[in-house]
């Protein structure tokens, strides 16, 4: 099982990892957005990672969850910081009282983030959107956990499918979020979001080794 650990973990690895693609994520936004989700997502995890060793000596992975969700929530400007400030609340909520965490409850977290995006956003499959990853993530957890698979394992197939769906964005026109104003001019652009789920997601399963 996973624990605190882990979720401690994770975070350290997201600040690092968004602040190594920060430039990347610039670009892709500044392709087919205005060009702040770098920005937007490095200052929002430099906080999360600021505020981690506040987090009580007792802390489960629902708090340190929990903190993520708020502090990108406070910090995060733009489309995605209530976005993926949803999916970490959904995903806390998910797993509220449980200080370890098995295959399901990994599964768990991964839904119900996916779907905190969804209730937020209101983004369907082929949007061009965050949600373009975070789907197949969902969908490969699942069938891992249904498989047997460990936690581990479960979070490896989770973000070998989100740089999947990551990639499936490029040929897309957007429907949702400021990349939709440009219509065909969106074709052959990466999403941005869906590209710091993938770094996300990877750095979930780097933490779980
Ligand atoms: P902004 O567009 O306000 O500048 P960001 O650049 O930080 O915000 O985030 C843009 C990303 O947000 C997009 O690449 C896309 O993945 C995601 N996004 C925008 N609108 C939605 C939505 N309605 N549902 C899901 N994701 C969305
Ligand atoms: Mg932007
Ligand atoms: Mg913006």
């Amino acid at each position: 099982t996973l624990g605190t650990e882990w979720a401690t973990d994770w975070v350290r690895a997201s600040a690092a990892v968004i602040a190594e693609n920060r430039v990347e994520l610039i670009t892709l936004d500044r392709e087919i957005g205005d060009g702040d989700h770098g920005e937007n997502m490095d200052r929002g995890f430099s906080a999360v990672l600021a505020k981690l060793d506040g987090l009580a000596d007792d802390a489960i992975p629902a708090d340190v969850l929990k903190l993520v969700a708020t502090t990108l929530i406070s910090t995060v400007g733009g489309a995605s910081g209530p976005l993926f400030g949803t999916a970490y609340l959904k995903a806390a909520g998910a797993v509220a009282g449980r200080a370890e965490l098995d295959g399901a409850s990994v599964a768990a977290i991964l839904r119900a983030a996916r779907d905190g995006i969804v209730l937020r956003g209101k983004a369907e499959a082929g949007d061009k959107t965050m949600i373009d990853a975070w789907n197949p993530a969902v969908e490969a957890a699942d069938a891992a956990h249904a498989n047997g698979a460990s936690e581990l394992e479960i979070l490896e197939a989770a973000a070998t499918a989100a740089a999947e769906g990551a990639a499936s964005t490029e040929p897309l026109i957007a429907r949702k979020g400021r990349a939709s104003y440009l219509g065909e001019r969106a074709i052959g652009h990466r999403d941005p979001g869906a590209q710091s789920t993938l770094l996300l997601l990877r750095a979930a399963a780097d933490s779980a080794r």
